[in-house]
């Protein structure tokens, strides 16, 4: 077996001596169906250009440097490395190899790094998007195939084509199709449609054995529903199934303000359980999306009241504020879409489910846009931030809660009115989920409540701040908040725990002994996605997962 030292020294040959060489012995254990050790070997690089990038996230707060990077060409490719990489394993108990797929590098604590491992691009894997506007003989509804690396927002302009479009999405497109499934995925139209990981018909996952299967909800569901939120533990997602809907051309784009969060919380919860409602008494219908932001009672650009109109003029003073706003003030993002030789209609419908919320009346604004320009809408963000030094330059030292209901208040008191203070950097979103939109059988942890929210802390580290100082006290103020949390019984979204024993009580203990078992049933080394830190590579893990289970 050669080692990936051996590899290394001989991709350094090769630079030297512009020579092609040969794995010899390579092939040894490794090679998935049809793919040549030499050809595998040619799309894997050990330059630092490459490993630099591979060890860099979007949050900036961790790096770890694999040792090589892969760029897959075909499915074959990633079978191969993994069964290779299995091989190693079981060759060597010193083996530390391990294997993690980076979507776009979203993360922000490391997710998709691999310490001296091998970081799979997923965005070379040539799959393409395939659209199926009817269906087909074995699904006969409108989805579309989507290779893992694909990112979302080529999903949607494929499938826009079509008139169609996925129902759940994220609030920014330029995520990875992987990447999020290995989460859930959730946005304004969670509350409807469930995550994105309740929308998905099939998955092409390459299990940490190199086993390539396809699987569903009928069809090898255990492996199906513990990829889905299964932070990338069992298997590399190489092509997904998701389900389509008829999109609408124009989206009818709403804020409302609020100075109080006890109205602002209760309107939303409102909001979201419209739907069942709406079928028994002919009330009003539902938006397609609805979230929650928090913002800073100051006139900040990005998070203070001069971010919620759509055209800045709109409100450009404080004296239109209330005098008796507290230091926080809330706003509801609604969205409908409709059909421009229907706009009556939609305006009709739109009222009627306006009145019964108790927004300040002054202070709503809309906006009409293509329904491309509103799921696209953080892209614009993300430009206009870009262009100051403001995006992908900066720490982010993010955190993420799924909050029950019957908690939200004390949150708001012990974290929104304590903590938050008058420079938070970044934006703060607060929106109500519906549990029975989520499926159980899915790896995807939530609290136990019918309705309970999604709360995210989305600071920037800002260098006026001086070097690292921002960093740290955020990181700091972050346990703070996720002390708090753990009191609340709230769970982390996109979670970062760094011992079992956290994990352990993330999945509760029933939760822990399924992940447990799926981790020993199809990646039994740990081999996939080290940087979760759910299972190191230590001895009494690996035991752990060998044993038979209870
Ligand atoms: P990566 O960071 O590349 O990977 C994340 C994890 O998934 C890693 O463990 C990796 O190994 C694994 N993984 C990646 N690809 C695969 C694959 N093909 N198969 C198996 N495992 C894989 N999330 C939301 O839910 N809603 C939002 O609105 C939202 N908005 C965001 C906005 C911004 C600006 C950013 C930076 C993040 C946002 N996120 C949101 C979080 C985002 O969904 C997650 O961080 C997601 O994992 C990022 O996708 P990625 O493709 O960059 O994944």
């Amino acid at each position: 077996m050669v080692g990936w030292g051996g590899v290394r020294e001989q991709e350094e040959e090769e630079e030297e001596e512009e020579e092609e060489g040969g794995g010899e012995g390579g092939g040894e254990g490794g090679g998935g169906d049809g793919v040549l050790w030499e050809d595998l070997v040619s799309r894997i690089s050990f330059h630092h250009t490459a490993v630099d990038a591979a060890a860099r996230d979007w949050g900036s707060v961790k790096r770890l440097a694999p040792a090589a990077v892969l760029y897959p060409e075909s499915v074959d490719d990633i079978v191969s490395l993994v069964r290779t990489t299995t091989a190693a394993r079981l060759s060597s108990s010193s083996s530390n190899l391990t294997v993690a797929a980076k979507g776009h590098g979203h993360s922000v604590n490391g997710q998709a790094q691999a310490l001296d491992g091998i970081v799979i691009e997923m965005s070379t894997l040539a799959l393409g998007i395939q659209v199926m506007p009817e269906g087909d003989a074995d699904c006969p509804v409108a989805f579309v195939d989507a290779a893992g690396g694909e990112l979302w927002i080529d999903v949607l302009k494929a499938t826009l084509k079509h008139g169609l479009a996925p129902r759940s999405w994220t609030d920014y497109l330029y995520l990875s199709v992987g990447g999020t499934l290995s989460n859930a995925g959730v946005s304004g139209q969670t509350f409807r449609h469930g995550p994105q990981i309740s929308n998905v018909l099939q998955l092409e996952v390459v299990t940490g054995k190199g086993e390539l299967i396809i699987c569903s909800p009928s069809k090898q569901p255990d492996l199906f529903f513990a990829v889905l939120g299964g932070l990338g533990q069992f298997g590399i997602i190489t092509r997904a199934r998701i389900l389509l809907e008829r999109a609408p051309q124009q989206v009818r784009w709403i804020r409302a303000m609020y100075t109080d969060f006890q109205s602002f919380t209760r309107d939303q919860e409102m909001l979201i359980s419209t739907q069942k409602k709406a079928a028994v008494e002919d009330a009003a219908g539902t938006f397609d999306y609805v979230e929650g932001i928090v913002i800073i009672n100051n006139d900040n650009p990005y998070n203070g009241w001069k971010s919620v109109p759509f055209a800045p003029q709109e409100l450009n003073s404080s004296s239109m504020i209330p005098k008796d706003a507290g230091s926080l003030l809330y706003y509801i993002e609604l969205a409908k879409g409709y059909d421009p030789n229907n706009i009556h209609a939609m305006e009709q419908e739109v009222e009627k489910m306006l009145a019964p919320l108790n927004y300040i009346p002054s202070l709503i604004f809309t906006a009409d846009v293509s329904y491309f320009q509103f799921l696209n809408r953080v892209h614009d963000v993300e430009l206009s931030l870009s262009s100051q030094g403001l995006w992908e330059t900066l720490s982010h030292p993010w955190i993420n809660l799924l909050v029950p209901r019957s908690a939200i208040s004390d949150f708001d008191e012990q974290v929104f009115q304590q903590l938050i203070c008058q420079d938070f950097s970044g934006p703060i979103l607060v929106y109500p989920l519906n549990k029975h939109k989520w499926d159980k059988r899915a790896s995807a942890v939530f609290p136990d409540e019918d309705v309970f929210y999604l709360v995210a802390l989305l600071r920037n580290a800002l260098p006026s701040a001086g070097p690292g100082v921002s960093l740290r006290s955020q990181i700091d103020d972050n346990s703070k908040i996720l002390s708090i949390c753990h009191h609340l019984g709230c769970k982390q979204y996109l979670p970062t725990y760094n011992t079992p024993e956290q994990w352990e009580q993330h999945f509760g203990s029933d939760g822990w002994e399924n992940f447990v078992r799926r981790k020993q049933t199809f990646d039994p080394h740990a081999i996939l996605a080290p940087s979760q830190n759910i299972f190191q590579r230590d001895d009494q893990i690996l035991a752990q997962l060998r044993a038979p289970m209870r």
